[in-house]
């Protein structure tokens, strides 16, 4: 039903009807046991472990391309500092990346001033994006403090701005790369970031003239780099290949062209993650391996076959390095099948027929007649709903109606396990239930509004029960803040009473970019992260950030806390004022 294989790309397991941390054996809920006092809203759950090993897996995939293909020179990494900046990452990426000689890669000014600073030493760090004076000001003091800084050319003018900063820092001139467009495109929502009409790059004329303009300026020795970035989330590998073979061909030629010091290939990022949950609608269709063994291989063919030795491999991957790493846990604080209970029927003295019969299916439904119930049962809603639409029956015989039918649907979905695939799948639309979560999906989930992202949603624990399909809402007043049941990435949670349990939904693969693309809509902030460190021998909590207060928000909504404050002391008297100021400095997410 969850499919775990498919997406958890060996980091979570399923066993004794939990999931569980493949690292350690430890289920989530029992660490969710341990931290969740006191917590108010969802929480994000760390595994640095998670980084750490995804960062094992890409450098053993490229090393073992390398010595499969005879490749000559070496495979490096460097982190998108845009896939996550909050300094609680970037200090444990830090740690975590060290042994690899793991670099950063900036996309702006502010970027750049946090790879300066939290870079490994001798690392290198390449800067992307488009640059004005100040820009490039930047990365000449980035190289005079790191001697591995690289500038990548989006832009013809970048070039004029570099030729001007090297004559008055000629001891501090990075090395300079330059982005080319390719033809080849990237498929996906991305596509366009790539190809004839992408937003970065050089085309092959601005490739020609950048190059003697850097000779002609005797910065041609510090041309280190080629870079291509085709797009995030590369699902499908053939447009991968045929871009790493025209990088190649580009490479050539420009080594051609007496580019003397020219020694790299940047690959850009773009290796996907599985984020379905249904082996139906796999999306991926390459391993990392496969991955690593396409650039390695296609690139040393396409460039030895010119004669020309093979460059140094960069690589920028960035969701694939962080998405598995952070788990969101989020309470759910209703349930709206429970206003459906047989002791809410109004008994009348009078019922219409329909009801009457609509009633009758539901003392007598079993197995053998499930089928044909269910069908008669709908007819009979639409039936009577039409009548209330014309005044022949009131609002308590609508109310029974909506009650007994969504009674008799809950039931066939139990009886009929055995139905064609399509019909399960109609009937677990119709019966599906909402679920509201204390958390928005505008700040957790901005992706799944954005670009319709899908990301595994579960539950963590009694996964062998039954489990009824489920639509979540969230607590924002925007009604564009739900995840539906959708047939082909379904959601299945408990029947719950919340009365008696609280309940808390897992939602996987939130990692990568979720939290600084993540939207204040309603107001609701950063919520409650909380770094785990995982070991064999079990799991310690290693740092609790609270979410962010309402004061924090309003903080950066320019509103002046100590006037809001004063006009409190101006209104009420100390037990009122006390309340308010504990509100200002806590959550806004509900307490559930
Ligand atoms: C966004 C970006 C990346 C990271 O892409 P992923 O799909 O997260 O691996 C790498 N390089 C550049 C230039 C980017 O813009």
């Amino acid at each position: 039903m969850h499919n775990i294989n498919h997406w958890s790309s060996n980091h979570f397991y399923i066993d004794d009807s939990k999931i569980k941390i493949k690292h350690n054996n430890v289920a989530i809920i029992d660490i969710l046991n341990e931290v969740k006092k006191d917590i108010k809203g969802p929480i994000n759950l760390k595994f640095p472990h998670i980084v750490s090993s995804s960062i094992d897996r890409i450098f053993s995939c490229f090393n073992q391309a390398i010595n499969k293909f005879d490749y000559s020179k070496s495979f490096n990494a460097i982190f998108p500092l845009k896939v996550n900046q909050f300094s609680n990452f970037v200090s444990e990426f830090k740690k975590l990346s060290k042994k690899y000689n793991y670099g950063l890669e900036a996309g702006s000014k502010a970027e750049l001033i946090i790879a300066m600073n939290y870079n490994n030493e001798d690392c290198p760090i390449i800067v992307n994006g488009f640059k004005d004076e100040e820009f490039i000001r930047l990365c000449f003091l980035s190289h005079k403090m790191n001697k591995k800084t690289t500038i990548i050319i989006e832009d013809l003018q970048e070039i004029k701005n570099i030729i001007k900063l090297s004559q008055e820092m000629p001891k501090s001139i990075p090395f300079i790369g330059i982005r080319v467009k390719l033809h080849t495109s990237g498929i996906g929502i991305w596509k366009e970031s790539s190809g004839i009409d992408s937003k970065f790059g050089l085309t092959s004329i601005e490739l020609l003239e950048a190059i003697s303009l850097l000779k002609k300026e005797n910065l041609i020795q510090y041309f280190k780099i080629l870079h291509f970035h085709i797009g995030s989330q590369i699902e499908d590998i053939k447009p991968l290949n045929k871009a790493i073979k025209e990088m190649g061909n580009i490479y050539a030629q420009v080594k051609k062209m007496d580019s003397n010091a020219l020694d790299s290939v940047d690959i850009g990022g773009g290796m996907a993650v599985e984020y379905s949950h249904n082996p139906k609608k796999i999306s991926v269709n390459y391993s990392t391996q496969e991955f690593a063994n396409n650039v390695v291989f296609l690139l040393k063919d396409s460039i030895n076959n010119q004669g020309i030795e093979e460059p140094h491999i960069y690589i920028e991957s960035g969701r694939f390095i962080t998405a598995h790493h952070n788990v969101l846990l989020v309470p759910v604080l209703e349930l709206y099948s429970q206003t459906y209970s047989i002791d809410k029927i109004i008994n009348k003295e009078n019922n219409p027929p329909l009801v009457d019969e609509l009633d009758f299916i539901y003392k007598n439904i079993s197995k053998k007649n499930a089928k044909e119930f269910l069908h008669d049962s709908i007819m009979h809603m639409d039936n009577l709903l039409t009548l209330f639409d014309l005044g022949y029956i009131d609002l308590i015989d609508k109310a029974n109606t909506e009650i007994l039918v969504n009674l008799i649907l809950s039931k066939c979905a139990k009886l009929l396990r055995n139905i064609p695939e399509e019909e399960k799948e109609d009937l677990q639309n119709m019966v599906k239930d909402r679920y509201l979560l204390n958390f928005s999906l505008f700040n957790s989930l901005p992706d799944y509004w954005g670009i319709k992202q899908k990301f595994p949603i579960m539950p963590l624990e009694n996964l062998d029960d039954d489990l009824r399909s489920a639509s979540i809402v969230d607590i924002t007043c925007d009604s564009d803040g739900e995840i539906r049941f959708n047939k082909d990435f379904p959601i299945y949670l408990h029947e719950i009473d919340l009365s008696k349990d609280n309940y808390f939904v897992g939602i996987f693969l939130t990692g990568a970019y979720q939290e600084i693309l993540a939207m204040k809509h309603n107001l609701f902030d950063k919520p409650t992260d909380v770094i785990i460190e995982c070991d064999r021998a079990g799991f310690k909590v290693k740092k609790i950030t609270q979410a962010n207060k309402i004061s924090d928000t309003l903080d950066f909504l320019d509103f002046d806390i100590e006037e809001i404050k004063k006009g409190y002391l101006d209104n009420f008297n100390k037990k009122d004022y006390d309340f308010l100021n504990m509100t200002l400095n806590s959550s806004n997410y509900l307490s559930s």
